[in-house]
Parts: C-alpha cells; structure tokens; sequence
C-alpha cells in the first residue's frame, strides 16, 4: 500500500490543492469525501488555529489514520479581519462562493486599491491516529481585493484576490503559481519535511 494521508476537508478544491502539494513525495490522498457516512466534526472554534486542530484531532480519532486538516480564510484591513474565520459562510450559506463574493464587494464599494488590502491565512495541523497533534503551522498570502470578478480558476474569492506583484488575481493566475506562493502552499511546505519522513518509515501505511 502507498503512504496515504486523510484531508479532513470536504472541499474537493481545496483537497485538490493540498494533494497536489504531498503529490511529489509520493503520498496518497483520501478526502472526506471517501468517507461519506463519517460524522462531521463541528468547526466550533474562534480562530483558524482552534478549527484546524478540531478538525484534524476529531477525523484522526474516528478513522484512526493520519489526518492533515487546513482551516483557512481571507482577512480584508478594512473591514477589521472580516470575512475571517467564517470566510466559507460570509454571506450565510456554507460554501457559497458566488453569495461571498458579491457581499465582500458589496461592502468594500468604491473603497480605493489602498483600502482593499487582504491576505488569506491558513493554518495546518496534521493528526497522528491517536489524535496526538504531531505538527502545526501557519501562513499567509498578501494581496487586494479588486473591484470585479476576474478569471475562473481557484475557488472561493481568487476570482477577486489581485496578487499585486503580478497585476492578476488567482482566478486567472496558473494553478502551478498559487502552488508556489498560496497561503496554503507557504504553510504545507514546512510539513513536507516530516510528511516525507512519516512516508519513508512506513507510518502512513
Ligand atoms: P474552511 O474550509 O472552513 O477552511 O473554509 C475555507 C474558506 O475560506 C473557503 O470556503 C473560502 O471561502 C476561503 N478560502 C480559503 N482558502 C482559499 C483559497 O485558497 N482561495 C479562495 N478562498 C479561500
């Protein structure tokens, strides 16, 4: 069997993501959704930090396996942090991405490119399956909420979050740059070392 690693995540874009970042070590990847009758862990924390680590620590008990989870969102200056730790349900329904994204323009309005600074946070925590946390990190990823949608790749608000270095938001960057500089790219390459090490003594299966 490959060394294999459970996402405790039912978002398949995300899940995509972080499996094509453990990918190159030859690591295998289970999403939540291969485990479709398995009770969901309620993500009842006030910070990124406290949601990763519900996430990973509850998955790894109930399938007594590895388990990566990544708590992330998108924190705007003006609006003091918002949409933060409740960036999947902005607007009121759980992943709508089409309703956040109009909210956050919606209450940026005119505001001028100084005042649309944002950076998304992710926070990864990965699970032993006793539920020890074995490892956990954070990182970032700057950039400016621009005035209209543009582009189609990513998820979530990429359509609308300008990397300003390249004058392009990540809806229309390659998926090989946001694995590059992503919040959550930043993060998981300072797990890689120990994943890769966990995946050559035979830990992970
Ligand atoms: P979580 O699944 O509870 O961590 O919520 C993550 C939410 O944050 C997503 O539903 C998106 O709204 C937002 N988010 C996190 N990472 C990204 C990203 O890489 N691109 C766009 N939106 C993101």
């Amino acid at each position: 069997m490959s060394p294999t690693l459970v996402i405790g995540s039912g978002n398949k874009k995300k899940g995509r993501e972080l499996s094509e970042l453990v990918g190159p070590l030859g690591i295998a990847v289970l999403t939540l959704a291969d485990f479709p009758r398995l009770p969901p862990v309620d993500e009842t924390g006030r910070t990124f930090a406290d949601n990763a680590a519900l996430k990973a620590v509850g998955y790894a008990r109930q399938l007594r396996h590895w388990v990566l989870a990544d708590d992330s969102g998108l924190c705007v200056d003006a609006l003091g942090g918002l949409p933060g730790v409740d960036s999947a349900l902005y607007a009121g329904r759980h992943g709508d991405d089409e309703a956040n994204n109009d909210k956050l323009l919606a209450e940026l309005g005119d505001a001028p490119p100084d005042r649309r600074t944002a950076y998304y946070v992710c926070h990864v925590v990965l699970a032993d399956p006793a539920g020890a946390i074995r490892f956990r990190t954070e990182d970032y990823c700057r950039g400016r909420i621009v005035r209209e949608r543009d582009g189609s790749g990513g998820f979530g608000y990429d359509p609308l979050f300008e990397i300003v270095e390249y004058h392009r938001t990540f809806g229309t960057l390659s998926p090989a740059v946001k694995a590059c500089i992503s919040h959550r790219a930043r993060a998981m390459r300072k797990l890689l070392p120990m994943l890769e090490q966990l995946a050559s003594t035979g830990a992970l299966g």
